[in-house]
């Protein structure tokens, strides 16, 4: 065992005992046919449903609404009946959502918030461990262990005192971090990426790094560069194979409804169908998250539109389903004066000023032109508010960026279709159409 791998374990075992007891579960399951997944599912999801209905006022309502009797439930048909829930129900509902009674120890969570609503709660252990083997179990589909040395990419906490604690945490994880792709960054990382076997992180984040390393003329072999968070085009993966000699790996997954597909070594993403229900009604994911204990999240509109589920025995050994292109999930680039930006970097403002100050419901920030980014806000926030939104901006673009809030202001674009970025290139499609700053 080398001291890597010691102090992983070691570090797993404090946070969170069940972890490996569950990867040794996935790592079973991952031999089950397609019958067995199913039957699983199901009674999984009877237990989730009666536990939702005796402990959450909030899904006792829904039920008695809906008619719907977890006692009786037997086949996912019927699962159909439930009316699907939305992140706005989970927020507002919070309180009779989340169950703290019988659970030991609970691990605060926070949504992405790209849909501009951040939302708060709390993992039991069980959930969080299931989450975690998930992803423990993809990696080892590529022979990476967690604890091998990696380069994770975003993450977003300016503080520099978290900073220094992520810093540490990370260095204990055999990991570093990237958080923007900007030159200098990229260059002082270089060293440690070419010991690393792996790089994770944003798709597009990736995309621009593995363009930077281009422009140096580098090539870096890896085992393995994993994409979350955005759609992975194809000349995403087109490039990575070029730069890293692999292609880029999809794993799709959010706070909510944790690690719900991986991609295997075939090229196809496998519904992690241990943890999750995927339902795709029109295009759209409906989720049930079947280790959701202490939050339950049933029939969950995750706001994702994705191709066609598809079964059948992958080549790779598993029979668990495969999941179309996600295809909802887009990012875009900002552009500061000398430096190129994800705009995920937006959400973190927002969503930082919303739980530590004021919480924004609404928002939509506009990119006109290089060098300048203007947040609308739809409702009246104090002026206080304000200057932290431009506070927390400047700690991310400093000088390279001229940053306005507006509030009282209706985003642009058709009502009821929020795009929370307007980037150059889309922006000039709108004004086209009249939608104008
Ligand atoms: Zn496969």
């Amino acid at each position: 065992m080398t001291i890597n791998e010691f102090i992983y374990r070691l570090g797993i075992l404090v946070h969170n005992p069940h972890i490996w007891k569950y990867y040794r579960f996935l790592k079973t399951s991952a031999s089950w046919n397609l019958n067995q997944l199913q039957d699983h599912q199901l009674r999984e999801c009877k237990k989730l449903l009666i536990w939702a209905e005796q402990n959450s006022p909030f899904y006792k309502k829904l039920f008695r609404k809906a008619d719907f009797h977890p006692g009786n439930f037997s086949s996912f048909g019927e699962l159909a009946r439930i009316p699907p829930v939305t992140k706005k129900d989970l927020r507002q509902n919070f309180l009779d959502i989340q169950i703290r009674k019988g659970f030991s120890r609970m691990y605060k969570t926070f949504t992405s918030g790209t849909t501009g609503e951040p939302l708060v709660f709390y993992r039991d252990q069980v959930w969080d461990a299931a989450h975690r083997a998930a992803y423990f179990r993809g990696l080892s589909w590529f022979g990476v262990l967690p604890w091998h040395p990696s380069v994770y990419v975003g993450g977003y906490n300016i503080n520099p005192e978290k900073r220094r604690w992520i810093r540490l945490l990370d260095l204990l994880q055999n990991r570093r971090r990237l958080y923007s792709f900007t030159s200098a960054e990229l260059k002082d990382m270089i060293p440690f990426l070419k010991k690393s076997l792996y790089l994770e992180g944003y798709s597009s984040m990736i995309f621009g790094i593995a363009g930077k390393l281009r422009e140096m003329s580098l090539n870096i072999p890896l085992q393995l560069v994993k994409g979350t968070g955005d759609t992975i085009f194809p000349h995403y993966s087109d490039l990575c194979r070029e730069i890293f000699d692999c292609p880029m790996v999809s794993e799709y997954g959010a706070a909510e409804a944790g690690i719900m597909a991986f991609e295997c070594p075939e090229g196809n993403q496998h519904i992690v169908m241990e943890n999750v229900i995927v339902e795709v009604m029109d295009n759209e994911i409906i989720i049930t998250n079947l280790v959701s204990r202490s939050f339950p999240i049933i029939r969950y509109r995750i706001n994702d539109t994705v191709e066609p589920v598809h079964t059948g025995q992958c080549k790779c050994g598993l029979a668990h389903q495969v999941i179309g292109r996600i295809t909802g999930r887009l990012f875009e680039y900002l552009y500061g004066k000398t430096e190129t930006y994800h705009a995920y970097l937006l959400y973190n403002i927002i969503n930082k000023v919303s739980v530590q100050d004021h919480p924004i419901r609404l928002f939509q920030a506009v990119q006109k032109k290089k060098g300048q980014v203007t947040f609308l806000i739809a409702e009246k926030i104090p002026k206080a508010t304000k200057k932290n939104i431009l506070a927390e901006a400047a700690k991310y673009f400093g000088e390279d960026m001229d940053c306005f809030v507006l509030d009282k202001t209706s985003p642009l674009g058709e009502k009821g279709k929020l795009n929370n970025f307007i980037g150059i290139e889309q922006y000039r499609t709108m004004s086209a159409k009249g939608w104008e700053l």
